[in-house]
């Protein structure tokens, strides 16, 4: 099989500005220091770092235990506790300090500081203890962007009991899916969510998931009141979370954990499959977080940390619920959505609030250029300093504008690859140390042993294409599926590859410098006329056309090409159709041709209003592949957003 191919040819490279490099944590050469370090006492590095960051109530001597690979343990003497780490060892000197800025759908917003945020998690915490919740315990966790949300999940984690947020977006079958699997025993709701002026009733898709026979776990119910409209209500089981907090104390001993209990469970987007239940620890996946905030996000105390996430994913539990509160921060949680009042809500936002670090996804960024390219213009954003991207791969004309337009080319942006797995960020820029480059996200971490490797797990030569891997164990990454460990090490350590490197299931190639680019997911590799072309180049293509907002490729076989490419391509205007919609298309066949050569030429273009994504956000390239061959999609589409421009896609010109 011949290699995967590049065919992008971005050579764009911006400098950070003086005064960054100047005040940033982490130099060039601390930067060297750390990866000589992690190279030559690989152990020593991890156990510095841990004792450096974390607090513990009982110091670890054990560093790594290798002896039941893959299923790598961590720190696993040491004990300490998440919640402890992320509030507590805070309040000797920033009491006052605001933790969590909340902001509201209807634009209110309200400051928490670090000893009030202690009281509610405490409290919240003695409620949890008085329902009988003990370490161990499964809590599912289906509530909306709200501080409560936060004070859930550090409320779980102050006794040990292990959570399970479902994002408030999904349906009573994905509730009902993940109670059942987590055997959870507590469920925390809120009667309705607010998003984008609209009220969502989540207490009765609970009621829903709850109603069936095999779902039987669940002892209590326990329900934020949000809004003030009428709540379906059980009696025996429905208990409302201020009734329960009423009275409680605000002290409450935290559970000391061991560094290898699990902290959590989250099930990935969903993008390729069936969701992972990918288990987290408490030490490494902790450390991990602290990492990326001081070395990424460069944290400084006076910082206004603004991660876009939803809780319900890695993003937000990483860079929401745990690494800002565990260095200390002041950051927001944002209850809306992007586009309303209307799509200058982020800008107006961080003009409000000064915000310094924005951290958001591609997709984000592209709606937002195709809903109002100069609104940004019109705010205050002088006090941005840095900008991030995660979830896809950037294409490299939106990192340009988030670059220009956003921060005002001043403003180094960190591309940082990483996954529901790794827990923290794997590939990312060092911004006080690294140069940038448009659509990739650099250079690996210190300690993070990444290569790319073809099917027999040799390194590929710098320029060619290959599966992304991780030699190395390292403190954050998952420590198995939850209850599935056969399917840990199959989908995780194959064998093909010697069972001991984790597979990440990205495909990616190095230029010269030895920056890493990702060209998509493996399982998206194209193989036109023997070129095994990646996805996000021919994607980023199309998104350098003027009129285009967003494209997604795919493949379809092809009786001569072995495959044929087939692009589905979002107007910044309206959606073209008839003759205009083959004009468009032919003109976009010749631009492809024109930018990236005739092989990655699309053979077919079709229009919509918007593209398939799950709901954290993600192009849904499965089920393009199905409508690329006219098939009728059977696949799962729970978590898939606007089911409506299907029927626009599977349209041929
Ligand atoms: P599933 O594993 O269920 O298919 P998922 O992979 O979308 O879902 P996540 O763990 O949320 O679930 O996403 C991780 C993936 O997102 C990575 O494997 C990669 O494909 C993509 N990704 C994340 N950040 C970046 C980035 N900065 N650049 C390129 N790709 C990224
Ligand atoms: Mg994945």
């Amino acid at each position: 099989m011949s290699a995967i191919e590049s065919v992008l040819k971005e050579s764009r490279v911006f400098q950070p500005n003086e005064d960054f490099v100047n005040n940033a944590n982490i130099s060039s050469d601390a930067y060297n220091a750390l990866c000589n370090k992690a190279n030559e006492d690989y152990e020593g590095f991890w156990a510095d770092a841990a004792r450096e960051n974390l607090t513990w109530k009982k110091p670890f001597t054990q560093v790594l235990d290798e002896s039941n690979a893959p299923f790598y343990k961590w720190f696993a003497d040491g004990e300490l506790n998440a919640s402890y780490n992320c509030i507590d060892r805070h309040l000797i000197d920033k009491a006052d300090k605001t933790a969590i800025i909340y902001e509201k759908d209807d634009g209110q917003s309200e400051h928490i500081t670090y000893q009030q945020l202690h009281d509610r998690v405490c409290q919240f915490a003695n409620a949890l203890k008085s329902l009988g919740v003990t370490k161990g315990d499964r809590v599912v966790i289906y509530m909306p962007m709200t501080a409560e949300a936060v004070v859930a999940m550090q409320a779980c984690a102050r006794i040990g009991a292990i959570h399970s947020v479902v994002f408030g977006g999904f349906s009573s079958g994905a509730v009902r899916d993940r109670v059942k699997d987590a055997e959870a025993k507590i469920i925390i709701t809120a009667n309705e969510s607010v998003r984008g002026g609209k009220f969502t009733p989540l207490k009765s898709t609970v009621d829903e998931a709850l109603s069936h026979r095999d779902c039987t776990s669940i002892e209590k119910v326990i329900v934020l009141k949000r809004t003030d409209s009428d709540t379906p209500w059980d009696d025996s089981r429905d208990l409302w979370w201020h009734d329960i907090t009423q009275g409680q104390s605000s002290q409450c001993e935290p559970e000391w954990m061991n560094a290898e209990d699990p902290l959590f469970i989250l099930y990935t987007s969903g993008s390729t499959g069936k969701p992972k239940g990918v288990q987290h620890s408490t030490g490494g996946y902790l450390l991990g977080g602290v990492l990326s905030m001081r070395w990424v996000f460069d944290y400084k105390s006076n910082d206004v940390f603004w991660c876009t996430a939803d809780v319900g994913w890695i993003t937000g539990h990483t860079f929401i619920c745990y690494a800002p509160l565990a260095v200390g921060a002041t950051q927001i949680v944002f209850e809306g959505v992007p586009t309303y009042p209307d799509a200058s809500r982020f800008w107006q936002m961080i003009e409000k609030h000064k915000v310094t670090t924005f951290y958001t996804a591609p997709t984000a960024i592209r709606s937002l250029i195709k809903l109002g390219p100069d609104l940004p213009g019109k705010f205050d954003l002088s006090s941005l300093r840095l900008l991030g991207s995660v979830g896809e791969p950037i294409n490299p004309e939106a990192w340009m504008w988030y670059y220009e337009t956003v921060g005002q080319s001043r403003c180094p942006i960190v591309d940082t690859w990483w996954q529901t797995e790794t827990g923290a960020h794997m590939i990312a820029p060092i911004p006080g140390a690294f140069s940038i480059k448009p659509g990739s996200c650099t250079l690996p971490l210190p300690g993070i042993m990444t290569d790319i490797v073809d099917e027999s797990g040799a390194s590929v030569e710098q320029g060619k294409g290959g599966s992304l891997v991780i030699k190395r164990p390292f403190p954050s990454l998952l420590r198995t599926i939850w209850r599935d460990d056969e399917r840990f090490t199959a989908t995780y350590f194959p064998d093909e590859f010697g069972g001991k490197t984790y597979l990440a299931g990205d495909s990616a190639h190095r230029d010269a410098q030895g920056y890493i680019w990702i060209m998509g997911r493996i399982d998206d590799v194209l193989n036109v006329s023997g070129h095994r072309l990646g996805t996000m180049e021919i994607e980023s293509a199309l998104v350098a056309n003027p009129l285009v907002a967003e494209a997604a490729v795919v493949g379809k076989p092809h009786d001569l090409k072995g495959e044929a490419v087939v692009a589905f391509v979002v107007l910044k205007g309206d959606r073209p159709e008839g003759e205009e919609a083959k004009k468009m298309a032919a003109e976009l066949k010749s631009w492809v041709a024109h930018e990236i050569g005739k092989i990655a030429q699309p053979d077919d273009i079709r229009f919509g209003e918007n593209l398939p994504k799950t709901r954290s956000g993600k192009i849904m390239r499965r089920l393009l592949r199905t409508l690329a061959k006219g098939e009728t999609v059977t696949q799962d589409i729970s978590t898939l957003e606007n089911p409506q421009v299907m029927e626009q896609l599977s349209e041929s010109i």
